[in-house]
């Protein structure tokens, strides 16, 4: 029988030394006694999750830890956030990201519509149905800002070459705009282009702390195979975002909803806790993946992001330590850095710290992207992660 296995994933954690704080990243600056033990018990490195080749986006890098072949499984984000929501796609869907963006005189002012409350990208998302949706259009509800637009039939194609918004943050939208890569794309471009250009009027009305939209990542469901497939575990995955509960579905996980993730700082961190140590009970990994740190990471906020550091430390890492099995094999990382000095992912390698039974620790005694260059584990890529927990 296998151990069991955690990993805890802190999405955007890894930065880069700030002056400010002496020179040390947030993670070194952070008090974070709970990920620095498991550096310290354990052996540590770091990994390569943001290939050039692929986009700089969270879905590739958690694809990575979980040991997806890029080169032959990636989907774009469209079909996994499908796949967290629970809609079903058929062969010829396509589905896009949209992001519900806040926009002033043509410039993309947020890439999150100011983080926009549910209840409003609810009402946004209907108006945005109620004004474009057609007999094989519909835009779907998801989670703030980050909704869907899923096109059926065979005229429609996913090969649009579109920009991340959070890298066009003060940017003219008009020069940035989605392009067709093939003729076939043509009708999926001009709906879209259309749909940038005059959701705004649509939106405006409402009144909400979003005016705009921003459709990216496009794909069809591909073919990752399962975790049960590739290494004979079964899994649960924790995450408040569409994004990476549709990966984990696609993966064959069990997707666990905690009340109140909210995938930003005033999540539900006791819940996520509790949540983990019950599914690790039931299943042979469980991914516990933070968004939190992501977010105020691209506000480019410095203080916040400490504090998201070491509220995901001492409300998340601490209990579950406390209370899983002692023989429980356990993995720290983020997926890629988000420097608050620039607040986009970089393709930096992250930290990696592993605990496994009855393995030695190297002499990496605290959890942060200085100290974890120097550990046993060395430069890790795609898959090694895995490979190394479960093989
Ligand atoms: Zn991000």
């Amino acid at each position: 029988m296998k151990n069991k296995t955690i990993i805890f994933l802190a999405d955007g954690m890894a930065d880069e030394p700030i002056s400010e704080l002496g020179d040390k990243t947030p993670l070194q600056y952070a008090n974070t006694p709970a990920m620095d033990s498991i550096a310290a018990n354990g052996v540590s490195g770091t990994m390569l999750t943001l290939p050039e080749g692929f986009p700089t986006s969270s879905e590739v890098a958690n694809m990575s830890v979980l040991g997806c072949d890029l080169a032959t499984e990636y989907c774009g984000r469209g079909p996994l956030e499908a796949a967290g929501q629970g809609i079903d796609m058929r062969p010829d869907d396509k589905a896009f990201r949209l992001n519900l963006t806040a926009v002033e005189d043509g410039i993309l002012k947020d890439f999150s519509g100011g983080h926009i409350n549910q209840n409003d990208a609810d009402r946004l998302i209907a108006a945005l149905n109620e004004s474009f949706r057609t007999d094989d259009i519909k835009f779907y509800t998801g989670v703030s800002y980050r909704n869907l637009l899923i096109f059926s039939g065979s005229k429609y194609s996913h090969n649009i070459r579109a920009e991340k918004p959070d890298d066009n943050q003060g940017e003219p939208v008009s020069r940035h705009l989605p392009k067709a890569d093939d003729p076939e794309a043509q009708e999926t471009l001009t709906f879209m282009l259309r749909l940038i250009a005059e959701a705004p009027a649509v939106l405006e009305k409402l009144n909400t702390t979003a005016n705009g939209v921003w459709p990216w990542s496009g794909g069809v469901a591909g073919a990752l195979k399962s975790l049960e497939e590739k290494y004979g575990i079964t899994g649960a995955v924790i995450s408040a975002v569409d994004v990476i509960s549709g990966l984990g579905k696609c993966l064959g996980m069990d997707v666990i909803k905690v009340p109140g993730a909210t995938g930003y700082i005033d999540t539900n961190y006791e819940g996520k806790a509790s949540a983990a140590i019950e599914a690790l009970c039931t299943h042979d990994l469980v991914y516990l993946h933070l968004e939190a740190i992501d977010e105020v990471s691209h506000e480019q906020n410095l203080k916040l992001k400490i504090q998201a550091i070491e509220d995901f430390d001492s409300k998340i890492v601490t209990p579950v330590l406390a209370q899983i099995p002692s023989d429980t094999n356990i993995a720290v990382l983020p997926d890629h850095p988000v420097p608050v000095s620039i607040g986009k992912h970089t393709r930096t390698p992250v930290p990696v710290a592993v605990m496994k039974k009855g393995g030695k620790a190297d002499s990496v005694m605290t959890f942060d992207e200085i100290s974890c260059k120097t550990g046993s584990l060395g430069a890790l890529s795609n898959g090694d992660l895995m490979d190394l927990l479960f093989k």
